[in-house]
């Protein structure tokens, strides 16, 4: 089924595959080269920014080229099915430069390496290395490794692991916005996903990291950082040093702190953060957002079902009638904010009435926009155990289909409602379709498109844009002054 084309802070369908560019010219300084391509959500692109940083500290250079590298990376998602029969068939087309070049070591990294462990050498003849999103560190010893012709693995997970004190390597950025990861794991459990098997289990970065992280991204230009996590209103941190029971709670860092300590940076840095499990967002969150400018608002809130049933089957912890009182919240505290979903079509025993109460909370809180997906049974999860996935394809895909259209017609009236309207824009730069035309984003992460005109505003500037159209998908303008 094709995706509508949205844009989603958790799982870009059109950055699939993407490559890790390096803008520098200086391979003459390094050994050798790798290549590296990311699948799944924001965190494993961030995740591929820290392993560049591992590799580049160890003599290796990152090339654009498969053919020139010396190690092909992928970096894998092993959210659904599909997910990870693509990498499966990218591996069969690196085959044939194995065949030609059999020196060239092949990687697999992430989720599907965490998965699946020794089971992909052995499945996947052609692979060398094996590595898990906790083990990254080891990457360089399991390339030497390799290089004398052993397989290698490394999957173990760790309850510290958070790369704190790894600079990620933003070769493949546009200079004015970043992704800060904060956390890694998921203690959540939910029923249908493979994420809390694949990625551990949660654990906080050190809030000061993060902080020296976004204060040296703004020294260096950039204007917007995003807060990554599965799960970012858990975040919690409390410096080790801190003893005493009145210290930790005056010390102790929730994600509402967070938050605060980087938009005080500095008012002209932009922070976003996803994703929020509705169970998780504090009215301390919103009240932060509310108070500052610059805490971007926007906040992605999976809902997966509009049904209690469902939803209790998922393990999500909520009730329908809960999600409502929580949209109701934002929309009271932050009237301007978007909110965005994840919706999942054909979980198990899900009945047409599960299905049109999916509708109705999609249609009750005006999602902007959402990924969708049809439910896709992953091994080993607590649905694959205790359900039978007894739902056709057939009809999860019609679900899907009428959930997608529905929200192509929320997406069109939320951008309608904009027009007339004028929004502070970021640059991020020009508009792919026109070197004319700038393209940035509102607060409310809405991708605008406007005419230069005779002004000499550049990428990374704000701007003040005049709503005067749009497409589904983008909104168009012309800059006040
Ligand atoms: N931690 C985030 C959360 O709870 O919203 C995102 C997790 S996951 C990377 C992104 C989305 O993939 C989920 O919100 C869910 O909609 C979807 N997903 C996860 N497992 C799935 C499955 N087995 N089948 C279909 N969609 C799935
Ligand atoms: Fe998966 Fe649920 Fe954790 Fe999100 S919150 S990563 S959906 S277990």
């Amino acid at each position: 089924m094709e995706m509508p084309e949205l844009i989603s802070t958790t799982h870009d369908e059109r950055r699939q595959g993407e490559v890790y560019a390096s803008s520098l010219n200086n391979n003459h300084l390094f050994q050798k080269t790798f290549y590296i391509e990311s699948y799944g959500c924001q965190m494993n692109f961030s995740d591929s920014e820290i392993i560049a940083s591992i590799l580049n500290s160890e003599g290796f250079s990152a090339t654009n080229y498969f053919e020139e590298a010396d190690v092909i990376l992928l970096n894998t998602c092993s959210i659904r099915e599909k997910a990870e029969q693509t990498i499966r068939k990218r591996l069969t087309e690196f085959k044939k430069i194995k065949i030609v070049k059999p020196q060239l070591l092949i990687g697999v990294l992430g989720c599907m390496a965490e998965r699946l462990k020794q089971k992909l050498l052995d499945e996947e003849k052609l692979v060398d290395i094996v590595i898990g999103p906790d083990a990254y560190r080891t990457l360089p010893l399991l390339i030497e490794e390799a290089e004398t012709g052993q397989k290698s693995v490394n999957v173990l997970l760790s309850r510290e692991e958070t790369y704190a004190d790894i600079s990620p390597l933003r070769l493949n950025s546009n200079g004015v916005t970043a992704y800060i990861s904060i956390m890694r794991g998921c203690n959540n459990m939910c029923s249908f996903c493979v994420v809390p098997f694949t990625r551990g289990r949660e654990r906080s970065r050190d809030a000061d990291s993060i902080i020296k992280e976004a204060t040296e991204l703004f020294n260096n230009g950039y204007k917007e950082v995003t807060l990554l996590g599965q799960n970012v209103d858990s975040y919690y941190w409390v410096d080790e040093r801190t003893i005493s029971y009145n210290e930790i709670k005056e010390n102790a860092v929730t994600f509402a702190k967070l938050l605060e300590k980087i938009a005080l940076i500095n008012s002209a840095l932009r922070v976003r953060f996803s994703t929020s499990h509705p169970k998780d967002i504090t009215e301390e969150v919103l009240h932060t957002m509310a108070k500052y400018e610059n805490i971007c608002k926007y906040i992605h809130l999976p809902v997966q079902s509009g049904s209690t049933k469902i939803l209790q089957l998922m393990n999500r912890t909520y009730t329908r009638e809960w999600y409502m009182a929580k949209i109701d919240q934002i929309r009271n505290i932050i009237p301007e904010c978007s909110i965005s979903s994840d919706v999942i079509s054909g979980f198990c025993t899900e009945t047409d009435a599960d299905h049109q109460n999916t509708l109705s909370i999609m249609e009750y809180s005006r999602y902007d926009m959402s990924y969708m997906f049809f439910y896709s049974e992953r091994p080993g999860t607590l649905a694959a155990r205790r359900f039978s996935d007894d739902i056709t394809l057939e009809t999860k895909k019609k679900r899907l289909q009428e959930i997608v259209a529905l929200q192509n017609r929320l997406s069109s009236e939320s951008n309608k409602k904009d027009i007339s309207k004028t929004f502070k824009v970021l640059i991020e730069g020009e508009s792919k379709k026109s070197k004319n035309e700038w393209m940035g984003r509102t607060s409310q992460n809405k991708v605008i498109v406007f005419s230069k005109e005779n002004y000499d505003y550049k990428k990374g500037d704000y701007v003040f844009v005049n709503v005067n159209g749009c497409t589904q998908a983008t909104l168009l303008g012309k800059i006040v002054k």
